[in-house]
């Protein structure tokens, strides 16, 4: 089978730490193109991933027919103007999170890609973990009875490198809450099969982020089914362990380390049978993603977190953003 060939837009850290990998992995993928704002970043990026092209800009890459498929890793501001671009010129896209800064722009995304017939699919890595997979089955299958609640602990420290726009530019999509607290709402759609209905919250500034801004932040996300969901996110916990609790009627699951990019964690289930551990097969979580995409490219399914996905993350993320604002409780407006 002919390997999808890609454009990367953005020579980002991600890109270069799990994407470029994941992308070329198994030569289902090959890189043809890489555009940055920078012609010297991209020139540095593609002698780096020995990338034949290297670009300052995206219509020189749209315009190269031997291109399928197009990654977007750029600050989170330019997603929607280059997302729609990619599509508009008939390229498939696997789009960073959060999709784009508002609802109306994230929405039409999803239409522009149904206009156009492309694929366009949301890279929220955690739903492709074994653990989620496995959380996402015990629940479905009903092991813990009627689930009630879940606690989401998403407190890490954001390492030094990454200490840039997240934290001083508001206008690029920066904060705790379009970073990663969409990442938990994702991952609690995906477990659940349910869809977020309201939310409250409190954000915090320690002065990480710029004034304003949020750098840690705790909120109650209120799903379809009943379940109350807790969140805990923040860039300043040096020593928090990462995990997810969800309680149900007749059991709870407990994972510990699984909100992380890393193929790692523990799965347990106590019921009244005591606490044991359930086994998970790990696999890297970007190489299944792009797995997913790539088969959803050659018509063979949906890729792991679609465009719609990635618009219920947003939508939430927005509402959890609002109900810190205004310390109100806020509707999730999808
Ligand atoms: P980076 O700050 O590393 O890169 C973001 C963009 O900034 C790059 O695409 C590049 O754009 C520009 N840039 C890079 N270096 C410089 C520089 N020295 N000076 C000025 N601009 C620079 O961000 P991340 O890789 O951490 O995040 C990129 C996107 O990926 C975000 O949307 C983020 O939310 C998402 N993300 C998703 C993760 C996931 O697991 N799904 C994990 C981490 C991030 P250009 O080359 O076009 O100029």
């Amino acid at each position: 089978m002919n390997p999808i060939r890609w454009a990367l837009v953005g020579a980002s850290t991600i890109a270069r730490e799990w994407m470029c990998h994941a992308i070329t992995a198994e030569g289902a993928g090959q890189i043809l193109a890489v555009v940055s704002q920078s012609q010297d970043r991209a020139d540095k990026f593609a002698a780096e991933f020995n990338i034949p092209q290297a670009s300052s800009a995206l219509d020189d890459v749209l315009t190269n027919a031997d291109i399928d498929a197009v990654y977007i890793s750029t600050t989170n501001g330019h997603h929607f103007a280059q997302a729609i671009a990619a599509m508009k010129a008939g390229k498939h896209v696997l789009c960073e999170k959060p999709l784009a800064l508002t609802l109306d722009e994230a929405r039409e995304m999803v239409a522009v890609s149904q206009q156009a017939g492309v694929v366009m699919a949301t890279n929220h890595h955690l739903r492709n973990a074994a653990t989620h997979r496995k959380m996402r089955e015990l629940v479905q299958t009903g092991a813990i009875g009627k689930p009630l609640f879940a606690r989401v602990s998403h407190a890490v420290y954001l390492p030094e490198h990454l200490q840039g726009w997240r934290l001083n530019r508001p206008e690029e999509g920066g904060g705790v809450i379009l970073d990663i607290t969409v990442h938990d709402v994702d991952t609690l759609r995906f477990i659940f099969g349910a869809n977020p209905l309201s939310t409250v919250g409190i954000g915090r500034n320690s002065q990480m982020a710029i004034q304003d801004l949020e750098d840690g932040v705790m909120a109650v996300i209120e799903f379809e089914n009943g379940v109350l969901a807790q969140v805990h996110d923040a860039f300043t916990t040096r020593f928090a362990e990462t995990g997810i609790e969800i309680h149900g009627t007749a059991g709870s699951i407990f994972a510990k380390n699984v909100m992380t990019q890393k193929a790692v964690g523990t799965v347990e289930l106590k019921t009244e049978a005591g606490l044991s551990a359930v086994a998970v097969e790990h696999e890297n979580l970007y190489v299944r993603s792009v797995r997913c995409f790539h088969e959803a490219v050659r018509g063979l399914g949906l890729p792991a977190a679609t465009g719609e996905d990635g618009v219920w993350s947003l939508a939430t993320a927005l509402a959890v953003q609002e109900a810190c604002r205004t310390y109100r409780r806020v509707y999730v407006a999808i």
